[in-house]
């Protein structure tokens, strides 16, 4: 059995090989290790082989093990967010993936506002059309992003999203090619950059690199299967 430090390790390796097929650099892309489910233990040792961004999908989850790891660490919560956490999620995370619906995005707003915060954030976006998929349909964006983009506090930086689940990583191709063109599309009649696409999976992120994506979210890959 490889380490984690091992596996974390070829995961990177993957991550620049991926850049350099698709002629970009390998400063473009960040690693987010996923760590929901292990204890500070273990999130300690990627810690220990030079992992400082995590990713957590539960609000409650994090309130535990972000105090217990050094305040070095960068936090993103890629999970659905509930009203009713976000309070609590704002200083716990430097970016909100999943806002997938424009309810939640006002709520960020406004309890930013109360917090004195502005929260970065990414869209969701439902690109494959699966029912059991949160997420905006690209139809749903396209109408609701300049309301979104004007929110006082809160900063959309991209867009996020999920491929189905499918044994080929090529299967999920088309669907990170369509984020990314959605986002070509909506940053051009913004003129808002939203650089960030978080795209990408243990299964599949080497091929959400080559269609674009800048954040990767890989968990069982580095930490084993949960
Ligand atoms: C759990 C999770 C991941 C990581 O999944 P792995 O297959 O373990 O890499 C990525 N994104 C989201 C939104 C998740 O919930």
């Amino acid at each position: 059995m490889p380490s984690l430090a091992e596996n974390l390790e070829s995961v990177r390796e993957n991550i620049s090989a991926a850049t350099r097929r698709a002629g970009r650099e390998a400063s473009s892309v960040q690693l987010i290790a996923v760590s929901k489910t292990y204890p500070a233990e273990v999130i300690r040792e990627a810690v220990d082989a030079g992992q400082e961004l995590f990713g957590e999908n539960r609000v409650q989850e994090a309130l535990i093990k972000v105090p217990a790891l050094p305040g070095s660490l960068r936090w993103h919560l890629i999970g659905h967010l509930q009203s009713n956490k976000v309070r609590k999620a704002l200083p716990l995370f430097e970016l909100i993936h999943g806002v997938d619906t424009t309810d939640l995005a006002k709520d960020i707003d406004r309890i930013a506002a109360e917090e004195g915060m502005s929260p970065r954030i990414l869209l969701e976006v439902n690109v494959s059309g699966e029912g059991s998929k949160h997420g905006f349909s690209p139809e749903n964006l396209e109408r609701e992003l300049e309301g979104l983009l004007a929110l006082p506090r809160v900063q959309v930086e991209g867009f996020m999203t999920m491929a189905p689940l499918a044994q080929d990583p090529e299967s999920a191709r088309p669907y990170f090619a369509a984020l990314r063109e959605l986002r070509d599309r909506m940053s051009q009649k913004s003129g808002i950059p939203l650089g960030t696409l978080s795209m990408g999976m243990s299964g599949d992120y080497q091929v959400a690199v080559e269609e674009g994506a800048n954040l990767v979210r890989v968990g069982s890959a580095i930490f084993g299967s949960r």
